[in-house]
């Protein structure tokens, strides 16, 4: 790809998107900030992601007072244990991360996996997302990076698969009281769950076509599918729902809190106005 962009004799850049796609909230780092201490979290995957997380946090630092100076060490770690060890530290210089970085993060998520059944306006406890990160699925990908920049920066990048779906950061700025944080938002990707499924599926289906829809029931309950295409083996069905691909914005008011009830608890969903009737 290279020789061929010298070839044709064009500027080939490459990289992470993230440091150029939308920010919510949408700011950047004022030129010249003092910043003391910055975090990334991150949907995991090494090599896979830490290094979009990595060029999404250098995009805010560098334009701090005095640019890029190097960075003076770096301490990566991996798996459950040694992230929540880091967690549980109250701070960089213990060996983990500013908890209000933390925080600030996980409230910038709109893909924080819940952690609850039912009740969901809250952020999850340490034990719950040690339960997330020691899941089957989970429990090889949570990954800390730890490193410092020459002029004393304190910068922490967690991947933490099973806990986020998305990327967010929050930075410590000198002489202010709360961290700037904000979400690099991702659009939903455009195609998904387009599937190939045996005609023999289909053998009870008289005059199958392009176009019929059925309902059939999925890990998440029923779900609407529609014949794309129709080969001699295979037919290729669309599973995404009618909203796929757009981009969702919700905006919501909070009006009113007050506790759950015992019964709301045990039912895991709000009973009275707005909520569940039976
Ligand atoms: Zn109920």
């Amino acid at each position: 790809m290279v020789q061929l962009s010298r070839e044709l004799d064009f500027p080939l850049l490459a990289g992470s998107s993230l440091p150029v796609t939308r920010r919510l909230p949408q700011v950047d780092m004022t030129l010249g900030a003092r910043v003391e201490e910055a975090m990334c979290v991150a949907v995991g995957g090494v090599d896979g992601y830490d290094i979009h997380a990595l060029e999404a946090m250098q995009s805010m630092v560098e334009r701090r007072r005095g640019g890029e100076s190097g960075v003076a060490w770096i301490h990566a770690v991996r798996g459950p244990e040694a992230v929540m060890a880091a967690l549980r530290s109250g701070s960089f210089d213990a060996g983990g991360w500013d908890p209000e970085l933390f925080r600030a993060c996980l409230c910038r998520s709109h893909r924080l996996v819940p952690t609850r059944q039912g009740f969901n306006h809250h952020l999850p406890s340490s034990d719950e997302i040690q339960g997330r990160m020691t899941a089957e699925d989970n429990s090889t990908t949570s990954v800390l990076y730890r490193y410092q920049h020459r002029d004393g920066l304190k910068m922490s990048m967690l991947l933490i698969e099973g806990v986020v779906n998305d990327f967010t950061f929050a930075a410590r700025l000198a002489g202010k009281q709360k961290p700037l944080s904000l979400q690099m938002f991702l659009p939903p990707r455009e195609v998904c769950n387009f599937q190939g499924v045996p005609c023999s599926e289909f053998e009870d289906i008289e005059d199958l076509a392009e176009g019929m829809e059925f309902e059939v029931e999925s890990d998440a309950g029923p779900v609407v599918i529609t014949v794309v295409e129709i080969g001699d083996e295979i037919v290729q069905v669309d599973g995404n729902h009618a909203l796929a691909g757009m981009n969702l914005n919700f905006d919501v008011t909070v009006c009113d809190v007050r506790e759950a009830t015992a019964e709301e608890i045990e039912h895991g969903h709000a009973h009275g106005e707005g909520g569940h009737s039976h």
